[in-house]
């Protein structure tokens, strides 16, 4: 699974001040993962390293100057100019993700500041790079690497980049009215995590897809996907489908084995436990009592267990 990322992260030393910005998170453990696809636009678009710092000027969060900071040369046409291949090349490379540098006037995705032509503070809006990157791919699910601190941030992220990965397999390699229904059915309570209402919406688009309509519906298909899994999770949501999930054993567990399940979800409820517990518990009883579409359920195994991203939600 190929993810872009700025390439500072990753430990390389292309910042303006010759130095990097590593997050060990992401090189040593999602690393362990995906196949990181690194850029620096700076660097590439033809500027040294080290270079004179650089900030976002002008009236227009849409579409602000890239000015050096004390000498005030304008980079943007230069900048411009690399994005729109550069964007070119991205196209092919089909990433799934792409986690950008906080902040910056080039990578940050939101909230970077803009300053007036006096050189004050005044509004603020994404980096060049990252805003175009966003327009051109819309899909493409993104982050900060500051928010990707927060843990719940964090393993909603991994998972969808996960599913995207499933969902364009699916259009790669399958692309059929079956298919679609499989991927649909095994993200039934993923989908219910974010969204119950949207989970129905989009039950409805399948179960209208034929042969005739079914690139236009795949079209919304991902669409209403990516405004899912863009809505947060919350342990209210989760409960839900855990308690969703328990209906399943409702003959195969005796009173005791009910309430043990019972108190640990409520556990969880009351954010005393993180979800691992009841999902684990979920788990071994899908595998006991053999219940071939539980344990279909992305739902259950979202992303690998190493990264330990159910563990701090
Ligand atoms: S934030 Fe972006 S442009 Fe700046 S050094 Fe990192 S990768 Fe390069």
């Amino acid at each position: 699974m190929k993810i872009g990322i700025s390439s500072c992260l990753l430990g390389n030393k292309v910042r303006y001040d010759g130095q990097h910005k590593l997050d060990r998170f992401l090189r040593d453990e999602l690393g362990d993962f995906v196949d990181w696809v690194p850029l620096c636009p700076e660097m590439e678009c033809g500027l040294p390293v080290p270079r004179e710092a650089m900030r976002l000027v002008g009236d227009d969060p849409e579409s602000p100057r890239l000015m050096t900071n004390k000498t005030f040369q304008d980079k943007t046409g230069q900048m411009e100019s690399y994005i729109s291949e550069k964007l070119e090349e991205l196209e092919r490379e089909g990433l799934r993700g792409f986690i950008f540098k906080a902040k910056s006037p080039t990578s940050g995705m939101r909230g970077v500041k803009i300053y007036t032509e006096a050189g004050m503070p005044s509004r603020r809006g994404s980096g060049i790079f990252a805003r175009e990157f966003m327009k051109r791919f819309p899909n493409i699910p993104v982050e900060d690497e500051g928010r990707l601190h927060d843990p719940g941030i964090r393993e909603n992220f991994i998972e969808k980049i996960y599913v995207y990965d499933r969902w364009l397999n699916y259009l790669n390699e399958d692309k059929s009215i079956s298919g679609l229904m499989k991927f649909h059915a095994q993200h039934k309570y993923l989908m219910m995590s974010h969204s119950p209402a949207m989970l129905k919406e989009v039950g409805k688009l399948v179960a209208a897809t034929d042969k005739k309509n079914l690139d236009q519906k795949l079209k919304t298909y991902e669409e209403k996907l990516i405004n899912i899994l863009n809505l947060k999770t919350t342990v209210k949501k989760h409960v839900n489908v855990l308690q969703h999930i328990m209906g399943y054993f409702k003959k195969q567990l005796n009173p005791d084995e009910k309430q043990e399940l019972l108190d640990i979800i409520d556990k969880y409820h009351r954010e005393l436990i993180p979800i691992v517990v009841p999902l684990v518990l979920l788990q071994h009883y899908a595998r006991k009592y053999k219940e071939t579409y539980l344990l279909e359920q992305w739902y259950l195994h979202p992303h690998p267990d190493e990264l330990k991203l159910r563990n701090h939600v």
